[in-house]
């Protein structure tokens, strides 16, 4: 059974993959959702191969970007900026986890920086994936760059 976060995140996808363009080739309704397994990435363009992340995050205000948003495992992130690679980032901000009450935000890969990117402690003996570490994207100073879709 998945959870509430989850089923949050997979709304967000959807609807990103529903409501926005291609952002390279322009398109619309071309965007994809890859499967829960893909590291890397959540959404691929299915005519260009645009590949972009989405995160999804309860709000109370649509027209806020919140200061901090949970992020995934820091180890293939830090790995993958020691490689200068950086994925666009669409960010979804959901008043009432459906799509009707939603806003679209996206962060360009060109101006993201490192020190978005925050590691969490890593999680301890007793939790179930004990030693896992996350990261936190901490975007509060530079909300001026996301660009808001919808
Ligand atoms: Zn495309």
């Amino acid at each position: 059974m998945s959870t509430d976060k989850q089923d949050l995140g997979d709304m967000g996808e959807k609807l990103v993959a529903e409501r926005c363009a291609c952002p390279k080739c322009k398109r619309t309704r071309t965007l994809k959702c890859l499967p829960k397994n893909f590291k890397c990435a959540d959404v691929i363009c299915d005519f260009c191969g645009y590949l972009a992340q989405v995160k999804t995050a309860s709000s109370d205000c649509l027209d806020v970007i919140p200061n901090r948003v949970l992020g995934a495992a820091w180890g293939p992130q830090k790995e993958r900026m020691n490689a200068s690679i950086f994925f666009p980032l669409f960010l979804v901000l959901s008043t009432n986890q459906k799509k009707s009450g939603c806003a679209i935000y996206y962060l360009s890969a060109d101006l993201q920086t490192a020190d978005i990117y925050v590691p969490r402690k890593p999680l301890g003996p007793h939790a179930k994936r004990s030693g896992w570490q996350g990261f936190i994207y901490d975007v509060s100073e530079i909300k001026d760059r996301f660009v808001r879709l919808i």
